[in-house]
């Protein structure tokens, strides 16, 4: 495709998309007028301009969310459900424009766009289908003085705030478990990219979502728009996916009105190779689990570990794959990486790798930035980090391979529990004993044997140690926005 019949496609899209801050099922200026542009990272233009909601706009957004609460709770499940699954359909049916307008706004090549289209959508099927399974129990009280009966009940209005990375999934991860379990919802999304967001918005509410129930708020000024909502006590859940610095400030704000919160915070996840592994099938898994969104994923492998007897055969065969990769606009057919989000991310990247090659390590490919215009960095591999090197203890979240080598497995186990955080962790190797031990003995959330992509919204995704509290997806996420209630019975 043409860059002229790829702008016309991204043009066609945002005609459909609401640009004002969502609330009460429709689009509608800040109070004050401000707006703020959304760019495209791989040319750096402007696509268009949103709404940047304020503190005044932000207490609308939980004025109309409490106002619908208690009727939305009050609604039937099977209705919510069918209201989620009919969103489902219609985010399904509408697959290409959802891409074209991710890969606009945030970068990532239309395949993997078209991948988290499929992926977010379903977080909305899933939760229709879980909507109306909500239990409860009821027990005789063990002295025979009466029953216990407990019930689940929505937490009430939430707030759900999301990051750049995955500009559906992160929502609807959130969206579609608070919906089901009958809370109203507001949504600040990323600063970077609020597009996809309020296109989604406006496909609720074509799915039959009551207006109020969902609100999305755009705004330059997160902490203060998100501090006044965590200070109202009308609000009584925070679900955050962001940055681990970020994430404990909130968490000690919530202290204020003891919110409800879930964290899905920042990861570090090794990436560990055994020298009885399959070589072939390890590089592909690394590939993915190190490249896929150009490395800007939570769950990215972050350090390799490999084993020294197949250091150099598993370097030499990732350095090959990776220096093949063709970097380009997302949007362009054949390109493998798109650009990094924005300047300032690919310049924390660049400055990580120099300071690591200055520390003694060596590039087997890449390493450097690609002239403009858009932030792109070329796809990197390092050889020979040292374990207590900065790029093993900090987050890289760019297209960055960086290997360190050890000899037993007893070595490995600690190198990759050695860091506060514990999201994802993966691991190669053809020992059934093995494989059983080690996803025992690694701190992580999240393990993936022989495998290097481990997300799926039939499974509970979430971090333990500095990753994260509680678990979106799977039978687990919509617990996140339930209260548990206990009534005592006499008879
Ligand atoms: P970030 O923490 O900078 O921002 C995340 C969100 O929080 C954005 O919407 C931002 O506007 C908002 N925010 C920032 N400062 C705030 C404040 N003081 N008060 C309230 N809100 C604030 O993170 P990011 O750069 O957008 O995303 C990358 C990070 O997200 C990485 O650390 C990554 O690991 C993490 N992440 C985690 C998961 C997970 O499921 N664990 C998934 C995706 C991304």
């Amino acid at each position: 495709m043409t860059a002229l019949a790829q702008r016309a496609d991204v043009e066609a899209v945002l005609t459909r998309v609401p640009t004002g801050l969502w609330i009460g099922g429709q689009a509608r200026e800040a109070r004050t007028g401000a707006t703020f542009a959304v760019h495209d990272p791989a040319i750096g233009s402007v696509l268009t301009r949103v709404a940047d909601a304020g503190v005044d706009d932000g207490l609308d957004a939980l004025s109309a969310a409490a106002q619908c609460q208690r009727e939305w709770a009050a609604t039937p499940p099977r209705q919510r459900s069918e209201i989620l699954r009919r969103a489902w359909e219609l985010v399904t049916a509408q697959a290409d424009d959802f891409a074209t307008l991710m890969t606009a706004e945030m970068g990532k090549t239309l395949a993997e766009s078209r991948g988290e289209v499929a992926y977010g959508a379903e977080f909305l099927r899933w939760f229709a289908e879980e909507a109306v399974r909500v239990g409860g129990r009821t027990t005789t009280a063990p002295s025979g003085n009466g029953r216990i009966l407990v019930s689940k009940e929505p937490v009430g209005p939430c707030l759900a705030v999301t990051p750049w990375n995955f500009p559906l999934a992160m929502g609807t991860r959130k969206i579609g478990p608070a919906l089901a379990a009958g809370c109203t919802v507001i949504v600040k999304p990323a600063e970077d990219t609020p597009l996809t967001m309020l296109l989604l918005a406006s496909v609720l509410r074509d799915a039959g979502l009551p207006d109020g129930v969902l609100s999305v708020i755009p705004t330059m000024n997160a902490p203060s728009v998100v501090g006044a909502l965590m200070s109202d006590a009308r609000l009584r859940k925070l679900s955050f996916t962001g940055s681990t610095p970020v994430g404990r400030a909130l968490i000690a704000q919530s202290g204020e009105n003891v919110l409800r919160t879930s964290m899905e915070l920042g990861g570090n996840a090794p990436f560990i190779v055994f020298d009885d592994a399959d070589l072939d099938a390890a590089v592909e898994g690394a590939m993915a689990a190190k490249m896929r969104n150009g490395g800007q994923a939570c769950t990215a492998a972050n350090r390799f570990l490999v084993h020294n007897a197949v250091r150099d055969a598993f370097t030499a065969a990732l350095t090959e794959r990776v220096a093949s990769m063709r970097v380009g606009a997302g949007a362009e057919a054949d390109v493998d990486l798109g650009p990094i989000i924005n300047a300032r991310q690919r310049d924390r990247i660049a400055d990580l790798v120099d300071r690591t090659i200055s520390a003694g390590a060596r590039i087997r490919t890449g390493g450097s930035v690609i002239s403009g215009p858009g932030h792109f960095y070329a796809p990197t591999v390092i050889d020979e980090v040292g374990a207590d090197a900065e790029i093993s203890s900090a987050e890289i979240f760019g297209p960055v391979a960086a290997i360190t080598g050890f000899d037993t497995e007893e070595e490995a186990i600690a190198a990759a529990n050695n860091t506060e955080f514990g999201l994802a962790a993966y691991f190669y190797t053809r020992d059934l004993d093995r494989a059983a031990r080690v996803a025992s003995a690694l701190e992580a959330g999240m393990v993936g044997v022989n495998r290097g992509i481990i997300s799926d919204p039939a499974a509970p995704f979430g971090g333990i140690k500095q990753s994260g509290l509680g678990s979106e997806g799977g039978a687990e996420g919509i617990e996140e926005y339930l209260n548990t209630k206990y009534t005592a019975l006499t008879a």
